[in-house]
């Protein structure tokens, strides 16, 4: 029978989740899934904060009806996402100048921000970072744009590539849209320094471009205040500025798909307009956003004794995956590997560029079972007393026969 849907191709397997599909599927009983992008406990579970079971409990004592959000979604979950951005007393805030609605997770922002740039900076291209996240290229280029990279990763120092990064920005033409990870860069690891970021930003305002900050990550460097600060640097220029910030790593609330995207325009009268068109972009994509994800956030942040135990729950998360890295590097040490890890302990977020080549990764998974992204990410986050050991005397293994 013939089908008007024949032309139709099969997609490639998404790398990521395919690794997870490999994973179940593995029967091995020692087996370790350092592919996935979640944070995982001790236990290597993903865990229900308590600050979002307070606030559950909070709601359901006052049920409310499901009627539709605004189109721009709940006003206090967008002025609470705008405050842990910018903190709530920026000149942004106040003068207007800042604009947040609320979005389907931090993909969600992305989306809505690059639909809407695509529409009134038609001509601009957008670049990415070399590696980065494997959504950036994909939305951008969904959204219709042109998307190239700039220089980032450093295999050889396994850090930044500064120098090459700085002169790819100062060669672009103004109006280039420039993605940036705030904090924990995905997939590597690797931020700049404060001071790296100062140059970044003075190029950045100085060539006209149109910085694109990605926060999905916000406290699991070094504190929600200090991950923040790139937000704080760029918002201080005075310049347009685009952010996509996400709750799902750091309320651990992945499947409710709450984030927000945040538009820093130059007067209040451009921000009315701005949010005008930002709900013309929401109206025709979902028309608005759901209810629950962004209650429970709204809840915690604007309930003082919730926000600060969300915040310490917080730390405890980023403190643990720091003492993962700290304990991987000095067992590998312990065991005798040649190569100096210590790379890993500068590296911020749930990932680490680890340096393992495409060969070491394969062999990982067929020796010991132990699955990570073949480009040599490993998500440190998976990491716990219970699995630590083995994939250390497993790492050293490889490197010692390889
Ligand atoms: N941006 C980066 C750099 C990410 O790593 C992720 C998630 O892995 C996202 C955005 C998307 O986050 P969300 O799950 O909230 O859509």
């Amino acid at each position: 029978m013939s089908s008007l849907f024949a032309p139709v191709e099969l997609a490639p397997r998404d790398p990521i989740l395919g690794l997870t599909e490999q994973f179940n599927a593995d029967t091995r009983t020692q087996k370790v899934n350092l592919g996935v992008g979640v944070y995982g406990d001790e236990n290597g579970r993903l865990p229900l904060l308590q600050a979002v079971q307070q606030a559950e409990a909070r709601l359901l004592a006052t049920p409310r009806p499901r009627g539709y959000q605004p189109i721009d979604g709940a006003p206090a979950y967008n002025k609470a996402a705008q405050a842990l951005l910018l903190g709530s007393d920026h000149a942004a805030i106040t003068e207007g100048r800042a604009v947040t609605v609320q979005t389907l997770g931090g993909t969600g922002a992305l989306k809505i921000g690059a639909d809407f740039l695509r529409q009134w900076l038609p001509q601009a291209d957008v670049v990415i970072s070399n590696p980065s996240w494997e959504n950036h290229r994909a939305i951008f280029e969904r959204a219709g744009f042109n998307v190239g990279t700039y220089p980032y990763y450093d295999a050889d120092s396994h850090g930044l590539d500064f120098e090459g990064m700085v002169k790819h920005l100062e060669s672009l033409p103004a109006g280039t849209i420039v993605v940036l990870h705030a904090c924990c860069h995905n997939p590597t690891g690797v931020d700049p320094t404060p001071e790296q970021w100062q140059r970044i930003a003075a190029v950045v305002q100085s060539r006209g471009l149109l910085p694109f900050i990605d926060m999905a990550y916000q406290g699991f460097g070094d504190g929600l205040q200090e991950d923040a600060a790139t937000v704080r640097l760029f918002a201080g220029l005075g310049i347009n500025v685009v952010i996509s910030s996400s709750f799902s790593k750091s309320f651990s609330l992945y499947g409710e798909r709450v984030g927000a995207l945040t538009l820093l325009t130059t007067s209040a009268d451009e921000s009315a307009r701005v949010l005008s068109q930002l709900k013309r972009t929401i109206r025709t994509n979902y028309s608005n956003p759901p209810t629950h994800g962004s209650a429970i956030v709204s809840t915690v942040l604007n309930t003082p004794e919730l926000a600060q135990l969300w915040e310490q729950e917080l730390a405890q998360m980023r403190n643990r995956i720091r003492d993962m890295r700290g304990q991987l590097v000095s067992k590998l040490a312990a065991l005798g590997v040649q190569q100096d890890f210590s790379f890993i302990l500068s590296q911020r977020g749930m990932f680490s560029y680890s340096g393992l080549s495409p060969e070491q990764v394969a062999r990982l998974c067929n020796e010991f079972g132990i699955y990570a992204v073949g480009t040599g990410r490993i998500c440190v986050s998976a990491l716990n007393p219970n699995n630590l050991d083995y994939v250390a005397q497993s790492v050293a293994q490889v490197y010692k026969t390889s």
